[in-house]
């Protein structure tokens, strides 16, 4: 017991001593070099006008729309402009799916339009549309105890109010094939968002292998209470579905590359991105503009400045995350041999408030030194104190680089307050005009200084 707690104290010892190590080689070697990035991101709108551009130019980009396609041109411009180099596409074959026209109105008891998005990846209805009473439950369990008998023909509405996304989202993405199974015709589900001004709030839905394909559609949060309230009470409420959502055959898409070439170890690499794709509505400024302009700012800052990272720093702008995530496996795939030489993978996708630092998935098992990289990330963190960015928190990785964390690849996802992000994603609200200029330049200042002092670390 002695020694046990003895070798404990060692252990103890020797990693506060290597971090020890950290903070100095942090403080020492980077100081000088965070502090003319996070200068330089405050006060330069480059990054902050090609997000713009972005999204009132070019505005929203969903796979195999012309618009994404225009954007992947317009991106690799952008990136040879910024003096990156080896700037490339990656060729991505995505599939393509087309929210055509769609409404859905409330029959019974009164005629009123409902505030609708369809789903992406929903199936439409037959032609006119379909018409049936609805059933609301607030839970799976619910929806279980009701049975094919009382759902049989009938729409579903899933009332359930947010509690976290990963939760809340379950309806969502399998709301309807679950309903489906019961004999439900069609699904409207609650829009995913905590708070609302009766804006619907699209997202994927997939369905399962067996049971049949029923459109699914989101509603306004005040229509599904509304819907609500009237059948807890008893009142029947027949709706009015129309939608003429259906797949076109794959189109030719691509992640979108290029680099700061490492000065020491140029094919160790630290990959930093967000997706390039959006849904349909809104302009995609939050989910993921923000994301992608953050990336290539924080390299071509590094640029400007003249910091030449010992290893490679690599922007990736991905392809579909949001209906299909073919772009974050195209990406591995391309790398292939070259993964077990990327040293860290970062993905902004959370918005782009005011960010308060990482989440890192730092791997486990053999080979895997996870308290050594988290140690690094903390230490390297320190440096985003000023801006109030330092918090490294544990993660578990984003859509687009979780091919690469789960070849062993430490994973960071950029972390912002999160106050506004649920309020504007995968609306027709997700626009410009919601950036917060500050908060955008922080997050290009957090992306550069984590990137840089991980790229530049000595051996
Ligand atoms: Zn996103």
């Amino acid at each position: 017991m002695l020694l046990r707690s003895a070798l404990l104290s060692v252990a103890i010892l020797m990693v506060a001593g290597a971090q020890t190590g950290n903070m100095a080689t942090v403080a020492a070697r980077y100081t000088g070099d965070a502090n003319k990035l996070i200068d330089a991101a405050m006060k330069d709108d480059t990054a902050l006008n090609r997000l713009e551009y972005l999204c009132y130019r070019i505005g929203n980009r969903l796979s195999g729309s012309p618009a994404l396609e225009e954007a992947v041109k317009w991106s690799a411009a952008e990136m040879t402009r910024a003096g990156l180099s080896n700037v490339r596409t990656i060729p991505v074959k995505v599939p393509h799916w087309v929210r055509g026209a769609e409404s859905a109105e409330m029959l019974e008891p009164a005629h009123k339009p409902l505030f609708m998005l369809g789903l992406g990846n929903s199936s439409a209805t037959a032609a006119g549309g379909i018409t049936a009473e609805v059933v609301t439950v607030s839970s799976f369990n619910e929806l279980e105890q009701l049975g094919r008998a009382k759902l049989e023909g009938k729409i579903v509405l899933y009332d359930v109010p947010f509690t976290t996304y990963s939760e809340t989202v379950l309806y969502r993405s399998s709301g309807a094939s679950r309903a489906a199974h019961l004999g439900a015709v069609a699904v409207l589900v609650r829009s995913v968002t905590p708070r609302s001004l009766r804006d619907p709030h699209t997202g994927s839905l997939s369905y399962g292998a067996t049971d049949p394909k029923i459109p699914g559609a989101a509603i306004s949060v005040e229509d599904a209470i509304w819907i609500h309230r009237l059948t807890a009470s008893g009142v029947p409420v027949k709706v009015h579905l129309e939608m003429q959502a259906h797949f076109q055959a794959e189109a030719d898409s691509a992640d979108v590359m290029g680099e700061i070439t490492g000065s020491k170890y140029p094919d160790e690499v630290v990959v930093i991105g967000g997706h390039l794709d959006s849904w349909d509505v809104g302009q995609g400024a939050h989910d993921d503009g923000g994301g992608v302009m953050a990336a290539l700012g924080a390299a071509a800052l590094m640029k400007q400045l003249g910091l030449h990272p010992a290893r490679t720093v690599r922007v990736v702008f991905w392809v579909n995350e949001e209906n299909g995530a073919r772009g974050g496996a195209a990406y591995k795939a391309w790398a292939g041999d070259q993964v077990a030489k990327h040293i860290a993978a970062i993905e902004m996708d959370g918005g782009a408030e005011k960010p308060v630092g990482f989440d890192l998935f730092a791997g486990s098992g053999p080979g895997r030194d996870a308290a050594g990289i988290r140690n690094k990330a903390v230490a390297i963190g320190s440096l985003l104190k000023r801006i109030e960015a330092d918090s490294v928190t544990e993660g578990k990785g984003e859509t687009d680089i979780a091919p690469l964390m789960n070849a062993g690849v430490p994973a960071f996802g950029l972390r912002t307050v999160m106050t506004k992000y649920w309020d504007y994603h995968h609306t027709q609200a997700d626009t410009f005009d919601k950036i917060v200029p500050e908060e955008f330049r922080q997050c290009v200042a957090t992306m550069a200084v984590m990137s840089y002092v991980l790229a530049d670390w000595p051996k």
